[in-house]
């Protein structure tokens, strides 16, 4: 299918919230304006939910709940199976749409609609291998069945970073699982989430299953439905901050709590790595997603026998990439997404060059329309330095040394996140060494990027708990409940 105009694709995408399998208007009509960061122009208005709105999408959701959770595993298959189908379909006006609300390239839009999509296919086929077990009491008096039934109404809030995959590693597996559910996008980019759910509705999720719902007044609205002793969990993919706050939010109810959060990635590359692999990797683990990503390399830690030489590479790659508007063709790096995430990264390039960082490409924000900020390099950045602690979140690569392997991974532990490190070396004793002694949920063992719909994502420490995709990503929407049998 021809790739319809920017125009057209915004204006085929619902604004309003998606309530109980209908389009509405947020309460009063209120609406607020959605921006391409390439240009800081409105793209279009979306229904601005108040508290009663919520009220009433967690009342769908709860309406929902018993058909759903009775409804033939083969069934709720089906449904993500068809949903992926429509998606793929569809893929260059979804990408087009997701550059035009976040500002990445084209080809990153491209590659996220086939990562979100393959949730949905990976989970129809996890629907109907959901069991439980049967075994015999240890003193053979009685046995043991236990089942897993679905965790209930759920609350899902995601980032505008990935702004479909984080959604659909959310949804494919309450789908799966029998779980019905609100959906609170981010507030930046809720384009994306409108146009999936109405290709659920298209795919034949039944009413009040997914209920979405877009507000500014985000903490206003959120709190009562978390409150809401009708609600059993919640799941949440963003900042730390905010992480803590819902974690919080969440003890009076006792929810369920899945914690997808922030990075600090470290990309170790040892001094016998193969130099050429390492930095294709360090492109990849640094720019993919314009650096907003919460795997992006953060860090790199690189052995001070070659780290001139990684130094070097890394500068030539940075300082080539294509920048430019994300809708136009050949663009390798976009804006960043809005005005305040452009200026959070200066300050941070600005505080580390103010301790002594030396600036190999890039280093200033762009002037003129849109939220740019070209590919950065810096070396001899101290580790008092504020990017060596917080997250960037931008394309800027600053470089630390190390000279010992102990060295190296005291420093890859040295920060409060734990999400996913990078390792190069060709030693297979050290990358094990070394794999073990790391504090993360996911390593890139030679190489620079680990998402995949098989495989359990999250992390530890203030990188959260939970995980998503792999046969672990069900588990979340899953209760065990245990029978005791006399024999
Ligand atoms: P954020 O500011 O924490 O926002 C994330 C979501 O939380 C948005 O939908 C936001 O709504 C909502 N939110 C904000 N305040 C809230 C409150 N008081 N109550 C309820 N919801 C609230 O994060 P972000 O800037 O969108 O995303 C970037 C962060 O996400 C980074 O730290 C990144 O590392 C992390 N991330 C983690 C993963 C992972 O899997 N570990 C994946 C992607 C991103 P509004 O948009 O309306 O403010």
């Amino acid at each position: 299918m021809p790739t319809r105009s920017e125009s057209a694709v915004v204006e085929a995408v619902p604004t309003g919230l998606f309530i109980g399998g209908s389009w509405r208007d947020a309460e009063g009509s209120k609406t607020f304006p959605v921006e391409d960061p390439s240009t800081g122009d409105t793209l279009t208005e979306v229904a601005d939910a108040g508290v009663a709105d919520g009220h009433a999408a967690l009342d769908a959701a709860v309406a929902a709940q018993a058909d759903w959770a009775r409804t033939p595993p083969r069934e709720r298959g089906e449904i993500l199976r068809k949903a992926f189908e429509i998606i793929t379909g569809r893929a260059d006006d979804l990408a087009l749409l997701m550059t035009l609300e976040m500002g990445k390239p084209l080809s990153e839009s491209k590659a996220e609609i086939t990562y979100g999509a393959e949730f949905f296919r990976w989970f129809a086929e996890e629907s109907v291998r959901i069991a439980g077990r049967w075994s015999t009491a240890p003193n053979g008096a009685g046995r043991l069945l236990t089942m897993k039934q679905p965790v209930g109404p759920c609350l899902m809030i995601t980032p505008w970073n990935f702004p479909l995959a984080m959604g659909t590693r959310k949804i494919g597996p309450a789908v799966a699982a029998g779980c019905t559910m609100v959906m609170k996008p981010a507030s930046l980019t809720p384009l994306t989430m409108l146009a999936l759910a109405d290709i659920l509705a298209e795919a034949g999720l039944p009413d009040g299953v997914l209920n979405v719902v877009t507000t500014k007044s985000t903490g206003e609205v959120m709190g009562p439905i978390i409150k809401d002793p009708r609600l059993r969990k919640l799941t949440f993919t963003g900042s730390t901050e905010v992480g803590r706050g819902l974690v919080e939010q969440s003890a009076d109810g006792l929810l369920r709590v899945s914690m997808e959060l922030g990075g600090n990635a470290p990309f170790l590359v040892f001094g016998d790595a193969d130099l050429g692999a390492a930095v294709d990797g360090a492109m990849l683990a640094k720019m993919r997603n314009v650096g907003e990503a919460c795997t992006a390399a953060n860090r790199f830690l690189v052995h001070e026998s070659v780290a001139e030489e990684f130094a070097a590479r890394m500068t030539e790659r940075m300082a080539a990439l294509k920048v430019g508007r994300g809708a136009e063709d050949g663009v390798e790096v976009g804006p960043l997404v809005e005005a305040k995430q452009r200026d959070k990264v200066a300050e941070l390039v600005d505080d580390a060059v103010s301790q002594g960082a030396t600036v190999r490409c890039g280093g200033a924000a762009s002037e003129g329309k849109g939220y740019y900020y070209p590919p950065t390099v810096l070396t001899d950045v101290s580790t008092k330095a504020r990017m060596y602690r917080e997250e960037i979140f931008g394309p800027v690569a600053p470089i630390f040394t190390f000279s010992s392997d102990e060295e190296g991974v005291a420093m890859a532990n040295d920060t409060e996140y734990g999400l996913v490190s990078y390792v190069y070396t060709r030693d297979l004793a050290r990358s094990l060494g070394v794999a073990e002694g790391l504090e993360t949920g996911m390593i890139g063992l030679n190489q620079g990027m680990v998402s995949n719909v098989a495989a359990p994502f999250g992390g530890v420490k203030a990188s959260g708990f939970g995980r998503e995709g792999g046969s672990e990503g069900i588990e979340e929407y899953l209760e065990t409940k245990y029978v005791a049998i006399s024999t």
